[in-house]
């Protein structure tokens, strides 16, 4: 036995494991249940199913895949087996199912270093062991599972100031926080409780605070957001695990961490919120909610410090200079009178290509019924057996300047669905009045009776120069010039420009009274195609009728389109030293997150914060990889 344990030890992984849905419990199972066990035995080959011990299997992801390529709606399991659990059952038998092994395919054997905790708790080994240390995913220095040392300074406090409250500043608070930085948290936007009460204010009453709203406030951009924690930077990598796991710890449910397309909904992030600004505060971080930076003290060429003003003031009449050793800045790429700032320090912005496009909104039903045929009475709501259905869609548009019909051969731009909000609402993004952007939101169940997605084109600098927008922020230009449009378009009060699918496809205007739409402060019917140039929304045109191919009933005349979507990812990158994330142009700011150009997204935007963390903290010698 010991010779069969030595040869079998650790953790095995089956992947691909699929579980018709009449076999399975339900998106809200995350056992073992015998569906599955009956999916293990069938890839093993192993003879009787329920013989198999349950304890042997956790589950590590599920999901939902209803795409018309399987034969049947099932949900798809990735499955970790202790091979000791497996051992004590029958050795012979294992034996057996490891000469299997080359021949499955799908089993592996998993490195043992993997992510055991939340941040907190990997701060806290790390100070425990003085070992371990993170390193970065490349291997190079900050990361998760290295052998590498720790100490801690003996010296004075760095002090350290976090410009912005999103994701990014709110994971680099805490790494600084938790190893032992003086952290403060600056934040132009209100506590989530307030901030909730000024975005109650905006739909009721059509009062924007430019300063709280759904982009601005503790939490970011986030926050009032679906709360889609899916990220492209690699699900199973040691930050983005860290990452989901400190979100546990702050009371989002477990099931993120295993769900295959894991969202919280905004009704928990707000409760998450409030728990992690508790546990900021009893680190002994100091948040200054309503307070904006207005500017970064400079001395020497080196950053000292920041002026700061309540946010209420909009004449800055009671400015105050706070002076730091570093300064953290994570304001997101609503914040454009920072990048404006950050052009008086002579710093260097570099332009960057983002995608601009309209909101498309479907009822919710008529998605389930595309994507799931009968199944669609299983969502119940978002409390049925399968997940609210949701998609995603790009198309690759070819031709010289983006005109599909020119057909040279040669990708000129993509056209692409974006932020898809299944059983959710379109919701104002403005941070002024005179400029009018939208994006998506929902609640955790996902149970309203709209789905939205973004469907934008890409757009890069020569999309910038045929509107004469040239310099760092023409990207910002470009986004601010259709933001206008689409105000005069709806014809003020935040009122939005709509058309249906079907006219958008035809360039007429033959609907004037527009289908519902779950946007809460008013549709007026439009001609869309007067907002941008043609070859954006002849993109958009060639892209929806390919997607209505892809998804037969997409293009319907319950489908509404609302203008405009602009603010997909920052239009400018901020650069910075890749090791010591310090800004190349100004020694002493550390410009991280989505508004520096790192991320897209929340869970990126928090590695992303994560990572400059540490960085901040090795480069302040609170701790050293050295020894
Ligand atoms: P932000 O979250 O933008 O945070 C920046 C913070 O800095 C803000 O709180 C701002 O008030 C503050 N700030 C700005 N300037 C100053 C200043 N001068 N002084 C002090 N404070 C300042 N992403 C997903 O992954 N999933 C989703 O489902 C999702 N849905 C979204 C829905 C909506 C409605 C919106 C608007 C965005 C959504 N996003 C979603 C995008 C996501 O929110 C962002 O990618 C993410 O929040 C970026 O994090 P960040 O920390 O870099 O910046």
């Amino acid at each position: 036995i010991q010779d069969e344990e030595d040869k079998y030890d650790g953790i095995w992984r089956l992947s691909n494991l699929g579980v018709p849905v009449h076999r399975d419990p339900g998106k809200d199972f995350l056992g073992v249940s015998d569906g599955l066990l009956a999916a293990i035995a069938k890839v093993l080959k192993f003879p009787v199913a329920s013989m198999l011990p349950m304890d042997a299997f956790t589950v590590v992801r599920k999901s939902f895949d209803a795409r018309k390529l399987s034969k049947e709606p099932r949900f798809v399991y990735t499955v970790d087996i202790d091979v000791r659990k497996l051992l004590s059952l029958e050795p012979r038998t294992w034996d057996f199912i490891y000469r299997l092994k080359p021949k499955v395919g799908l089993v592996e054997h998993m490195p043992n270093e993997r992510v055991s905790g939340d941040l907190i708790s990997i701060i806290d080994d790390v100070k425990k062991n003085h070992q371990g240390s993170p390193t970065r995913e490349n291997g190079s220095n900050i990361g998760f599972g290295s052998e590498k040392s720790y100490k801690c300074s003996t010296t004075r406090k760095p002090k350290i100031a976090v410009v912005g409250s999103g994701p990014s500043g709110l994971f680099a608070s805490l790494v600084l926080a938790e190893l032992g930085a003086d952290v403060t948290l600056i934040e132009r936007g209100q506590a989530v409780e307030q901030r909730g009460r000024d975005i109650g204010a905006l739909i009721v009453r059509r009062v924007l605070q430019m300063e709280s709203n759904f982009c601005f406030g503790e939490g970011g951009a986030g926050t009032w957001s679906d709360g889609k924690l899916v990220t492209r930077i690699g699900r199973n990598s040691g930050s983005v695990l860290a990452v989901m796991k400190t979100l546990v710890h702050f009371g989002a449910p477990k099931n993120i961490l295993v769900d295959g397309r894991p969202h919280l909904g905004t009704d928990r992030l707000i409760p998450l919120l409030r728990n992690f600004r508790k546990h900021l505060q009893a680190l002994g971080v100091t948040i200054k909610f309503g307070t904006r930076v207005d500017d970064l003290l400079v001395e020497g060429e080196r950053v000292v410090g920041v002026k700061v003003s309540d946010s209420s003031d909009k004449l800055q009449s009671n400015s105050q200079k706070l002076r730091y050793d570093g300064v953290v800045l994570a304001v997101g790429h609503s914040a454009r009178d920072i990048y404006q700032m950050l052009l008086s320090h002579n710093m260097v912005l570099v332009p960057k290509d983002f995608a601009v496009g309209l909101r498309i909104e479907h009822p919710q039903e008529l998605i389930n019924r595309i994507q799931y045929s009968a199944l669609a009475t299983e969502v119940c709501k978002g409390r049925g057996k399968v997940p609210v259905a949701d998609y995603k869609v790009v198309k690759y548009v070819y031709g010289e300047d983006g005109d599909p019909r020119s057909n040279s051969g040669a990708i000129s731009c993509s056209c692409y669905s974006f932020c898809m909000c299944p059983g959710g609402q379109v919701v104002l993004t403005s941070t002024n009045p005179s400029e009018l952007c939208i994006n998506g939101m929902s609640f955790s169940r996902r149970a309203s009776k709209w789905a939205n997605a973004a469907l934008v084109v890409s757009v890069s600098s020569k999309d910038f120069d045929a509107l004469s927008f040239n310099g760092p922020l023409a990207g910002v230009e470009f986004q601010r010039e259709f933001e206008r449009r689409a105000a005069i378009m709806g014809g003020g009060n935040f009122v939005v420009p709509v058309q249906t699918v079907t006219d958008f496809l035809e360039n007429k205007l033959s609907v004037t009274s527009v289908p519902p739409s779950s946007y809460r402060l008013g549709v007026k019917a439009a001609n869309l195609h007067e907002l941008f140039p043609i070859h954006i929304t002849e993109a958009l045109q060639y892209s929806i009728s390919a997607f209505d191919r892809e998804l037969p009933g997409f293009i319907s005349s319950e489908a509404l389109l609302h203008g405009v979507e602009t603010r997909t990812s920052s239009p400018i990158q901020i650069p910075r030293d890749i090791d010591t994330y310090e800004s190349t142009s100004l020694k002493g700011l550390y410009p991280v997150g989505e508004g520096a150009g790192y991320a897209g997204g929340i869970v990126s935007a928090a590695v992303d914060g994560l990572y400059a963390g540490f960085a901040v903290a090795r480069n302040f010698g609170l701790y050293d990889e050295s020894i």
